[in-house]
């Protein structure tokens, strides 16, 4: 407790202590850590309790004390940034003060954030080659040939090949800066923009195609490697929940029990609620007809195609993906009705007459790739030999996946259409497989780790004292596990999320320290009572008069303009589509008149500076939809009216209805109240994040408006009871409610006018 009142005072001002929130948090992860080092914790924290600084503040603590380590993880590489630049200094300079022990602070990031000196240099020379210029193997020579080249040919290069070229120089500094503390290398470090995806892959590499340290020339100075070995020195390591997901969608230590990063004894996972979606992401995989024939397209770059053997194997891949198209477009076919998807359950094969060819196919890849790699040992190839075989043992493995019914996963035929700006705009079928029920992957690979040679030694762990199966003489069963201290910690929780992550503690939930602000705010439900309302959200469908959600968007935007209109602008308007949300950004702009900005992430600008240009003025506008409901923070007078058009209830999916189906199986729960658990769970978390938007200080004041009178009990389209009252549960902390629109505009002009006064005193 004494490192966080230090860090308390360090960080507001001589005197300040803990909030509420803060201690009781405090003292129930640290009771999590005692309890035999391995309990678990599952805690709510409000926005603006300070969950960071008493996570961290119980990781140092468990250094100082007890010499064990910590993996911190949170849900993006800027919240990862914030905290190891912001909040850890802090705690480190406490614990200091404290116990006399300065604990070290860490990033890990995925393999390929990082440039990589072995890939650039073949890239610059790539590029050199085609702008006529000689290159160099060695890094500093290279460098200052390309920026030459560059300077001279600079005209030449357009479009992605200027943005590829620029990226390429900057990476050559990196890599001729490495060893050099400053320079790390970070993606996140490069001061330009990056449109095209590919241009990073052409300076970096993942750890699977990295030819590793005994052959690589520039292994000495790796980047990636480097910022591996910072985080394997340090005390806690701070990471993102990609890479937990990895490691946990593919059972492999990629942090916890990783040899390289050392033993971990504490998990705490923050933001924790998006972690499940983004293991199931990780375990995602498709095939299609495009698939193949891009996969063809790779392997033939990096294979001599004059080789009768590769060549064969090219012109076969037409073939195949002709087969699976085949095969696809015939399930396809069965998807009607109200359905977009075809979903696959037991027995149900998708690739039935093409399996067996696409397999043949791909093994026979795997061994040209093998043979290539075996007579060509230039570390250029060997990289892109390595990426090609990863790719086609990927496919292998998603062929296996997406044929086999599990329980716990979702598979499904569905027909894609391309992107936009895709040359060929055919749409096509593809059949998709995503673990839904991943629970016992967490808990397995993130909760436990497993034992060292030393621990199992004594404990007298061997090879042979593991169950042996009666007719096999080689050993069974798995190794013992050690489970670490799991903490999961988020602002807002759905509920029933222990289940999903494999959490047993039960849900803690902390005080707020926003309560006075947001009673002095306002929630504004309209109401729709008279008959022009009536007629302007809703219309006759099978005999019965219902809600017509494509009505509301016109009625919502009315009442939205009326809304801004009375507040001077100063508004974040979040839509639950973007197709919604485009059409309140230009309805606004028109009716802005020039006497605010209205802008919004379809502007084609980086919504980082989108959001940071609407943060600098006060009375502009932003709209937006799901990435801005969560990941929005402006205090103050810019944001002072929130306008939510409705929950943004996902619409039926395959993966969503699996989980449902999962748990009526598995969790005794009717097909309503499952459906609650998973769809209007999900639309209620964002309810509460987007209306969380509204308040990010004490001095924080304003309206949060939620334009669905459903949610009123009152009038002709209230949701079901049950679902009604767990929307309206996650507005709870507004004390002052108001459903007529003229009494929302006066509260606004009345604001308006304290404000104005404010300033002007
Ligand atoms: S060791 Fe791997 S990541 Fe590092 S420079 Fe070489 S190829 Fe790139």
């Amino acid at each position: 407790m004494k490192i966080l009142d230090r860090a308390v005072e360090d960080s507001v001002a001589p005197g300040a202590k803990p909030r509420p929130g803060q201690a009781m948090m405090l003292k129930d992860l640290v009771e999590a850590m005692l309890d035999d080092g391995h309990g678990q914790a599952q805690a709510e924290g409000p926005t603006g309790v300070g969950k960071s600084f008493v996570y961290l503040t119980v990781a140092a603590a468990a250094m100082a004390a007890r010499s064990e380590r910590s993996v911190v993880s949170t849900e993006s590489l800027a919240l990862q940034a914030q905290i190891v630049d912001k909040d850890a200094p802090v705690i480190a300079a406490a614990c200091e003060a404290v116990t006399g022990f300065r604990p070290q602070f860490a990033v890990l990031k995925g393999w390929s954030n990082y440039v990589c000196t072995q890939a650039t240099v073949d890239s610059a020379n790539d590029m050199l080659d085609r702008l006529g210029r000689t290159g160099d193997a060695e890094p500093k020579a290279l460098s200052r040939k390309f920026d030459k080249a560059v300077a001279d040919k600079g005209k030449m290069l357009f479009g992605e090949q200027k943005e590829r070229a620029d990226v390429l120089a900057w990476a050559l500094r990196q890599a001729v800066g490495a060893g050099d503390p400053r320079v790390t290398g970070d993606k996140n470090a490069y001061p330009g923009n990056m449109n095209d995806s590919m241009t990073w892959d052409s300076v970096s590499v993942s750890s699977a195609d990295c030819i590793g340290a005994d052959r690589c020339v520039f292994a000495d100075e790796c980047l990636p490697r480097a910022a591996k070995a910072r985080a394997a020195e340090a005390d806690v390591v701070v990471t993102n929940h990609h890479l937990l997901a990895v490691q946990a969608a593919n059972d492999v230590p990629v942090v916890i029990g990783s040899k390289t990063l050392g033993e971990f004894h504490h998990v705490f996972v923050d933001e924790g609620h998006g972690l499940p979606q983004i293991v199931r992401s990780q375990g995602a995989v498709e095939i299609s007809s495009r698939a193949v024939l891009s996969l063809a397209r790779a392997v033939g770059k990096v294979l001599d195609d004059r080789e009768t053997s590769v060549k064969n194997w090219m012109d076969a891949g037409a073939g195949v993906a002709q087969y699976v198209n085949e095969d696809l477009k015939e399930k396809a076919q069965r998807i009607g009705g109200r359905d977009t998807v075809l979903r696959l359950g037991e027995g149900q094969e998708p690739l039935e007459s093409s399996f067996a060819v696409v397999d043949r196919w791909l093994t026979e890849a795997v061994e040209m790739l093998k043979r290539a790699a075996k007579s060509n040992s230039a570390p250029a190839a060997e990289i892109g030999l390595k990426r090609a075989r990863g790719r086609v043992e990927g496919m292998k493995s998603a062929l296996d996946l997406v044929s086999e019914h599990k329980p716990g996963a979702a598979r499904w035929v569905e027909v894609v259409t391309p992107h936009p700006r895709a040359t060929d705009q055919t749409k096509y079928p593809v059949v998709r497989y995503t673990p839904v029920d991943v629970a016992g992957m967490i808990r397995r690979s993130l909760w436990t780790r497993e034992m060292t040679e030393e621990e199992l030694e004594a404990v007298g762990w061997s090879e042979q004292s593991a169950p042996v199966e009666e007719e096999s003489s080689a050993p069974e069963g798995p190794k013992p596990r050690v489970p670490l201290t799991s903490a999961v910690l988020s602002a807002t929780m759905p509920p029933g999320f222990g289940r999903q992550v494999g959490i047993r503690a039960p849900l803690r939930k902390y005080p707020s320290p926003f309560d006075s602000a947001y009673g002095s705010s306002v929630l504004f439900v309209p109401r729709a009572v008279d008959q022009a309302d009536l007629q302007a959200l809703g219309s006759s469908a099978y005999g019965k008069f219902k809600f017509d959600t494509a009505k509301h968007r016109a009625w919502a935007l009315r009442h939205m303009i009326d809304l801004v209109e009375a507040n001077g602008g100063s508004a974040l308007i979040l839509a639950a589509t973007a197709s919604s949300g485009k059409e309140y950004a230009a309805a606004l702009k028109s009716a802005a008149r020039g006497r605010w900005d209205v802008l919004s992430q379809w502007d084609g600008v980086a919504l980082r500076k989108q959001v940071a240009a609407w943060k600098a003025d006060r009375a502009s506008v932003m709209v937006g939809t799901r990435s801005l409901m969560t990941g929005v923070d402006a205090a103050g007078d810019t944001c002072t009216l929130v306008v939510v058009d409705r929950p943004a209830r996902a619409a039926s999916n395959p993966v969503d209805d699996a989980r449902v189906e999962a748990l009526v199986a598995n969790a005794d729960m009717d097909k309503w109240a499952a459906d609650r658990f998973c769809y209007v769970s999900d639309a209620s978390l964002l309810l509460e994040q987007s209306a969380g938007r509204l308040i990010r200080k004490v001095s924080d004041s304003g309206m949060l408006a939620v334009l669905d009178p459903r949610l009123l009990k009152a009038g002709p389209f209230s949701y079901p009871e049950p679902t009604r009252r767990m929307y309206l549960d996650t507005l709870h902390r507004f004390e002052t409610k108001i459903s007529v629109p003229e009494a929302a505009h006066q509260w606004l002009r009345n604001q308006q006018a304290r404000h104005a006064g404010a300033q002007a005193s």
